[in-house]
């Protein structure tokens, strides 16, 4: 592998996140691990072995070929459930054929999926996702009465794996009251399946936001992304969790979640730069006494942020190199004048830690106005993924 920056993962990072998660969840509730934008930019084909390591046997994505590439790379005949798009003919027979799990959200995939099994001649193993709410995707109160109809007309063809819901932001309290209407709403609808005589499989509505911050939306099986990778969904989840517990003042501060990935690159070339010059590009950044300058090849190909600009940070011997003028498209330049002698080849954190520094996804997303989870999802498929302990 010749590529000029590496991600490593952290098994006993994710078998603590694991741990920690599972406990606030209690042992009956299925853990499904969310991995879809490739498991947050995790990698799902390193991302999965690892994970059913750990002991994960549900995993859900988005589309159908990110329930490919996870069909390929499991080990363990673990469930893979879509839950967004899988729209070709092609696709849903692939899907019914190896038991692949999808949402059926209107009437329109109901119907298609029951072909798919009938040409097939396997049962399309289906999770109904219900509209709260969110008022994205889900089917509407007014299908309900043809779908279980056709549910209970074809149930050789036809098994309800699930149903599920998803919420419009559990992350912030703001949304309270909109959250409450929805477990209400999805209650609701569940009821009234059950009521017609329809065998509903597992409820499950919680992503990491929900299940951390709600109890209630925990159920048969919970839908974790975000968490289980070692980030909180945002600071005010973090923030909630400590303040509901208690913990806010604990010395140590408690193990709660550990960031899984770390990104790393090497230093390419060093430069002394005199006073009064101009750094790369344009004159965004002008040397204001002598400088030793540090390129990184990592740039914003590599999906490190051209609005990171002067404003971002990487760690060279433990500590924090401010990054200098603008990000290029495959490098960038780094301020390493107070580090001792910095040498070419020396490594470079870009997300994690190093000796006594550390550099979180969230620091990217104070500066920048991307989120943890865009942050993630941009680094490109291409960067090798090692697993270590
Ligand atoms: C992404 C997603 C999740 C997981 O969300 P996190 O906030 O990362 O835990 C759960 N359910 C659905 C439907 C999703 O799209």
């Amino acid at each position: 592998m010749f590529y000029s920056s590496q991600i490593e993962l952290s098994k006993s990072a994710f078998r603590q996140n694991l741990r920690f998660l599972k406990k606030r969840f209690g042992p009956k509730v299925l853990f499904c691990s969310v991995i879809k934008g490739n498991a947050y930019g995790h990698g799902i084909n390193v991302f999965v072995p690892m994970a059913e390591d750990s002991g994960v046997r549900h995993f859900a994505v988005f589309d159908a070929d990110e329930a490919l590439r996870a069909v390929k790379c499991r080990s363990q005949n673990s469930t893979v459930i879509v839950m967004g798009s899988i729209d070709d003919e092609q696709a849903l027979e692939w899907a019914v054929e190896n038991d692949v799990q999808f949402y059926v959200f209107d009437t329109e995939r109901l119907h298609a999926g029951l072909q798919a099994a009938r040409r097939v001649g396997r049962p399309a193993r289906i999770h109904l996702e219900v509209e709260t709410g969110l008022n994205r995707m889900g089917l509407e109160a007014e299908e309900l009465d043809e779908t279980i109809r056709v549910v209970k007309s074809n149930s050789k063809h036809l098994v309800i794996e699930g149903v599920s819901t998803h919420y419009a932001g559990a992350e912030s309290i703001a949304n309270y009251v909109r959250i409450q209407d929805q477990i209400s709403r999805y209650r609701e609808v569940c009821d009234r399946l059950v009521g017609e005589g329809v065998r509903i499989g597992l409820r499950h509505t919680a992503c990491s936001a929900a299940a951390l911050r709600y109890p209630e939306t925990i159920m048969d099986m919970v839908r974790i992304g975000i968490a289980q990778y070692g980030f909180w969904p945002n600071k005010e989840t973090e923030m909630d969790y400590y303040l509901r517990n208690q913990l806010a003042q604990s010395r140590p501060v408690p193990r709660t979640l550990r960031r899984v990935l770390r990104w790393s690159s090497r230093v390419m070339n060093i430069k002394t730069i005199p006073r009064g010059e101009f750094i790369g590009y344009g004159t965004s950044y002008l040397t204001t006494r002598r400088e030793r300058i540090a390129s990184v090849p990592v740039g914003y190909f590599h999906g490190f942020s051209r609005s990171l600009s002067n404003l971002g940070r990487v760690l060279v011997h433990g500590r924090r190199a401010p990054v200098v003028g603008l990000v290029n498209m495959n490098m960038m330049m780094v301020d390493v004048t107070h580090i001792p002698r910095v040498q070419k080849g020396d490594e470079v954190v870009i997300i994690g830690k190093q000796k006594k520094g550390h550099i979180d996804v969230a620091s990217f997303s104070d500066l920048t106005r991307y989120l943890n989870y865009e942050v993630l999802v941009r680094l490109p498929s291409e960067i090798p993924r090692v697993i270590v302990q």
